[in-house]
């Protein structure tokens, strides 16, 4: 099959600089592409990279998009290498778009919401609140311990008693600080899991960590690709995986392996545009997981722009 091919790329600045672990992040840029039919019917797909959790750049994704041309077939977006996930997902999101897809119906509210770093947290977690989410994530290992530590118990008190909360380190954690965090969350069932506390190829300690502690303990960087994910569960992780589709590969791969050995996922944007976060929750709903997704992130921009 062949298709028209176009693709556009955008620049969306983030009402505050993400921060992580990995640094301070200001502007998503990505690249929204565009299949058309021999019967004129349309379908986008977004590439929406973060070349630092395992993705391909932002330009290795546009140099593919630009040796193609306007023409491409069905049998080229299956030959996109690996080695270009968020384009794997991109185009393939796009081509399964020409099929009937169910339709999803997903309250903003069952989502994860991102609290901001540090104590600004407290705060935006009581307006979120008022406003009915019920599932939180914050970033921890940003500040030293001792710093941390205490607006976490801020947190905690702030939370409501149905609610769960979420500690992601971004693999940011020393074996004895991701200790410390276990050993005080094993206090607390409000906390539904501690997302990547260890570095992306520590999965060995991981294990050791999940084994020793009550507290769950999801992988993210370290399940970043269906390689990587592939990868984990054939090294034993049968832990949570915190899975990001817009950059993890083709869409019917991931979902067939999340299926098949019927991981226990939570799906996590990438901070992408509403093409990409439809193609994810389509996704998300014919494999019908049960965990709040990660996709509370739409105050993080200041402007909903393509
Ligand atoms: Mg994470």
């Amino acid at each position: 099959m062949h298709y028209q091919f176009t693709y556009s790329t955008y620049q969306r600045p983030f009402r505050q600089p993400l921060k992580t672990s990995h640094g301070s992040w200001e502007i998503r840029a990505g690249i929204i592409i565009t299949l058309t039919d021999g019967a004129g019917r349309s379908y986008q797909g977004e590439i929406a990279p973060i070349p630092w959790f395992g993705s391909e750049s932002i330009e290795q994704a546009l140099s593919w998009c630009q040796q193609l041309g306007d023409k491409i077939t069905t049998a080229q977006i299956y030959r996109i290498p690996d080695t270009l996930p968020a384009c794997q997902f991109g185009f393939g999101s796009a081509l399964i778009a020409f099929d009937p897809q169910p339709s999803i119906a997903v309250s903003p509210l069952d989502m994860s919401a991102l609290l901001p770093s540090g104590t600004a947290a407290i705060e935006r977690l009581q307006a979120l609140s008022a406003q009915g989410y019920s599932t939180f994530k914050w970033k921890i290992g940003v500040l030293p311990i001792a710093q941390e530590m205490p607006i976490w118990r801020q947190l905690i008190a702030a939370l409501p008693a149905a609610a769960k909360l979420r500690l992601d380190a971004n693999g940011g954690l020393t074996y004895p600080l991701a200790e410390q965090w276990l050993e005080t969350c094993s206090q607390e069932a409000r906390i539904e899991f501690i997302e990547q506390p260890l570095g992306v190829d520590e999965i060995d300690r991981t294990i050791e960590l999940a084994q020793k502690y009550h507290t769950p303990i999801a992988l993210d960087e370290s399940v970043a690709t269906c390689d990587r994910i592939e990868a984990v569960y054939a090294a034993g992780w049968r832990g949570i995986y915190v899975i990001k589709p817009g950059i993890a590969g083709f869409p019917w791969r991931l979902g067939d392996f999340i299926a098949r050995h019927q991981l226990d996922v939570v799906f996590s944007s990438v901070l992408e545009t509403s093409v990409g976060k439809t193609a994810a929750l389509q996704l998300a709903s014919t494999l019908k997981l049960s965990r709040s997704m990660g996709f509370g992130v739409d105050e993080w921009f200041s402007e909903i722009a393509r």
